[in-house]
């Protein structure tokens, strides 16, 4: 495969383009993936077990409260990770980032 010039110029930003999405779409990712391996302490900041009652930082019990938080946070960093490697797999099979543009919703 050998592209002309005009080819590489029209190619190469669009390249760019798709690697720093894939880029920001595996930070997405990572940070989803975090949030649902650990809780935060509401309070202090804390990373904690998933399981654990107490808070590992401060040792505050984990409330109704923080437990409805934390609910809510999971099923966010779930549908963001499903968001995020559906976009990752388009990018992979070469779907054009204007069509990605098109069905994402943020
Ligand atoms: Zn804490």
């Amino acid at each position: 495969m050998s592209f002309t010039d005009r080819q590489l110029v029209e190619y190469l930003p669009q390249a760019q383009a798709r690697w720093q999405r894939a880029l920001m779409e595996r930070r997405r990712l990572s940070t989803a993936e975090r949030l649902l391996r650990a809780r935060r302490c509401s309070y202090c900041a804390s990373w904690s077990d998933m399981s654990a009652t107490h808070c590992a930082g401060c040792r505050r019990r984990f409330t109704v409260a923080d437990d409805t938080e934390w609910d809510a946070t999971v099923s966010r960093a779930s549908a963001t990770v499903a968001e995020a490697e559906a976009v990752l797999a388009d990018l992979a099979r070469g779907v054009m980032l204007e069509r990605l543009n098109g069905v994402s919703h943020g």
